[in-house]
């Protein structure tokens, strides 16, 4: 049984946005899966939908083999969910907080003390359980919020958006408890606009882009469908027009004849199957044109290549076909 079978979900708001269309997730029991998108993709919505805050326009989801529709009560049972929001009072400590999620779940009296122990030992704020959450660092608050999610020992588990805002730190900090919590048996549903953060946690994720999703697959199988190599070239005059003339310059110059070529911040990215064999060809045109290069790396391509080749932004339409497939 998959923890997750969600068939042709489609979700439109009253006011007519599309904002979930036609969208399929198989997710086995035990699976770190990543659902990465940009602002407004359609996450949030597919997320509420899998935890049955809303209903779908057309299509089924099954949750730990509960119909979202049909048996809402058993799925929102069988599962945790950490809002983008928190659901934390900062009025109470962090172990009330606990103890309150507990009450709400129905945890059982006599489980309740150790439980709230575990949790608070989980995710490192066993130290300051009794300290009010009002005091605590967006970074522990977030903590608290996974601690409260998983009272109830849920097999399943969804996080929205959880490390948004935070610090790189507390970021990995956080990294490490859904780590944890995923080691420990338990399935984990991550949305996320961090291409790092799919990347380090999850075994297998999908791009969703307004509203539909555009590739699935290990972050590493991903990054291989993109294939060849990046080099990436930073110059001394890094201002926009000198970096527009390296641009033109690189794609003219006839040294790859399948290179997409980015401006980044300080040079160019060039991507091309041939990058590794041709790329100091590359450097010499720059320099015989006039431009100062300063420093170059040739890397495998990264999450972020696949996610520029997806939307995109830098491949032609019959590239980004592929990359999709
Ligand atoms: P974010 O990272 O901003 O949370 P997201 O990928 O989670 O983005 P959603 O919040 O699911 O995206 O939004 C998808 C689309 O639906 C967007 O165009 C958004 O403006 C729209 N939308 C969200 N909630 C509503 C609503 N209640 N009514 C109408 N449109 C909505």
């Amino acid at each position: 049984m998959n923890a997750i079978d969600a068939r042709h979900v489609e979700l439109t708001y009253a006011d007519g946005t599309e904002a979930v269309r036609d969208v399929s997730l198989e997710i086995p029991e035990g699976e770190f899966f990543g659902f990465l998108g940009a602002n407004g993709a359609g996450k949030t919505t597919t997320i509420k939908v899998l935890v049955t805050l809303l209903q779908p326009t057309s299509g089924s989801v099954a949750v730990n083999g509960h119909d979202v529709e049909a048996e809402p009560r058993a799925v929102r049972e069988s599962i945790g969910y950490m809002a983008q929001e928190t659901s934390i009072d900062g009025e109470l400590t962090a172990r009330e907080n606990v103890r309150f999620a507990c009450e709400a779940y129905g945890v059982s009296a006599d489980d309740r003390a150790e439980r709230i122990d575990d949790l608070l030992e989980l995710v490192d704020l066993a130290d300051v359980a009794d300290k009010q959450a009002k005091d605590f660092s967006g970074g522990m608050k977030k903590r608290l919020d996974v601690a409260t999610a998983l009272v109830h020992e849920p097999p399943i588990v969804f996080l929205d958006e959880p490390t948004t805002g935070l610090d790189p730190k507390a970021r990995n900090r956080l990294w490490e408890y859904f780590e944890r919590i995923n080691e420990r048996g338990t399935t984990v549903f991550l949305t996320t606009q961090y291409l790092e953060e799919a990347d380090h946690l999850c075994d297998r994720l999908s791009v969703i882009r307004d509203g539909e999703i555009v590739a699935s697959g290990a972050p590493d199988e991903l990054k291989a469908r993109v294939g060849g190599a990046v080099l990436d070239i930073e110059f001394a005059d890094a201002d926009d027009a000198t970096l527009e003339r390296a641009r033109e310059v690189a794609e003219d110059a006839a040294v790859f004849d399948d290179a997409e070529v980015e401006v980044t911040d300080d040079g160019l990215s060039v991507r091309s199957a041939s990058a590794r064999r041709n790329g100091t060809d590359l450097l010499v045109a720059l320099n015989a044109a006039g431009f100062a290069v300063t420093g170059f790396n040739v890397r495998d391509p990264t999450l972020d290549d696949v996610f520029l080749a997806i939307t995109g932004d830098g491949l032609d339409d019959e590239a980004a076909a592929e990359v999709a497939e």
